[in-house]
């Protein structure tokens, strides 16, 4: 299969092309490079420097290529710059978007993956979180995915395009073999922010509230190691393949983790003291966030295999020596 991945040169779909790679299927990367970088992407995968807001760009690489699939990660996805900005937000992500599935359309394809979100659920009523719980975004960012997924709703219904859209708890972690890893600028990430405190390269870490009904007081989040997500992607192509359904799927370990307990395991991980300050909350912070995962082991047959202490070694290995 080709397969075309937007986003491929970002955190979450940069490891995916690796996995693909491994998997022998054929790849194009098409990423604007606003975020991404291009040394998350071997030099021999061929890649469109395009922006999905760029129509008539983006319809050339359809023209140039033949797809029988695209995973769809290209997105803007800070919570904080989407309610201060929700312009650039709803403009890049569901134009983007839009512009993208238009195209596949015109181009017959019926195979799409999406990146969705857990933030869309809001501050949920019940713990674990299952799909069929109502949707509540609380910021323009989870607007966005939200809009994607209904238009992917009415466009298989018109169409016949075959959706799998996965709602990612909080991915975490790097490739063991430390060639890619998360690297943002600004990084609102926990995980890299206590990794980068360890390391000297941050003075403390605000941990973001400890007065929430939790066991420490801390917020509670579902890590997720980006291999997991990654292999959950490579299910769902196979999946949509074999003439699956539409689907809405949860990704998460089912497991969940306070900040105190994150900055905890990556002290005895790397054996360092990681300096740290109780701040006020966050805005927008729900107190736990922790994903009922049956769904995605059912119908994709997935099931998560690494541990938080996969999570943090792999991180720790890449942020001691980033190559971008
Ligand atoms: N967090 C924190 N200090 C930081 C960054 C994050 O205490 O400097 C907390 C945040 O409030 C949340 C958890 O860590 O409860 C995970 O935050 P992150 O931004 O990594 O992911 P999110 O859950 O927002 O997608």
């Amino acid at each position: 299969m080709n397969i075309l991945v937007t986003g491929g040169a970002g955190y979450i779909g940069s490891h995916f092309v690796k996995i693909l790679l491994k998997n022998n299927f054929d790849v194009v990367v098409l990423d604007n490079l606003s975020r991404g970088h291009k040394k998350a992407i071997p030099a021999d995968v061929p890649f469109e420097e395009v922006d999905l807001l760029n129509y008539t760009e983006l319809e050339k690489v359809f023209t140039k290529h033949k797809f029988d699939a695209v995973v769809h990660f290209a997105a803007f996805a800070y919570v904080g710059e989407s309610v201060e900005n929700p312009i650039k937000y709803y403009e890049n992500n569901v134009v983007g978007s839009f512009n993208l599935l238009r195209t596949c359309i015109e181009a017959n394809i019926k195979k799409f993956v999406f990146s969705s979100t857990c933030s869309l659920y809001g501050n949920p009523d019940k713990i674990p979180i299952s799909e069929d719980q109502p949707t509540n975004p609380i910021n323009p960012y989870a607007q966005t995915k939200l809009t994607i997924e209904n238009i992917l709703h009415d466009f298989d219904s018109a169409y016949n395009l075959k959706s799998v859209a996965l709602r990612y708890f909080n991915a975490a972690g790097a490739d063991f073999e430390a060639e890619i890893g998360e690297s943002h600028d600004p990084e609102p990430h926990l995980i890299p922010i206590v990794i980068n405190t360890a390391l000297g390269k941050r003075e403390k870490v605000f941990i973001f509230g400890d007065d929430y009904n939790t066991k420490d007081g801390t917020c509670i989040r579902d890590y997720i190691h980006i291999n997991d997500l990654g292999d959950a992607h490579l299910k769902a192509l196979k999946y949509l393949r074999d003439g699956g359904d539409s689907q809405i799927i949860n990704l998460g370990t089912g497991e969940g983790n306070s900040v105190k307990e994150i900055i905890d395991v990556s002290e005895k991980i790397t054996g360092l003291k990681i300096k740290s300050e109780i701040t006020g909350r966050r805005d927008g912070d729900p107190a736990v966030l922790i994903a009922d995962n049956k769904k995605a082991h059912k119908v994709l047959g997935w099931k998560p295999e690494h541990n938080l202490n996969d999570i943090i070694s792999s991180a720790y290995n890449w942020h001691k020596n980033p190559r971008f």
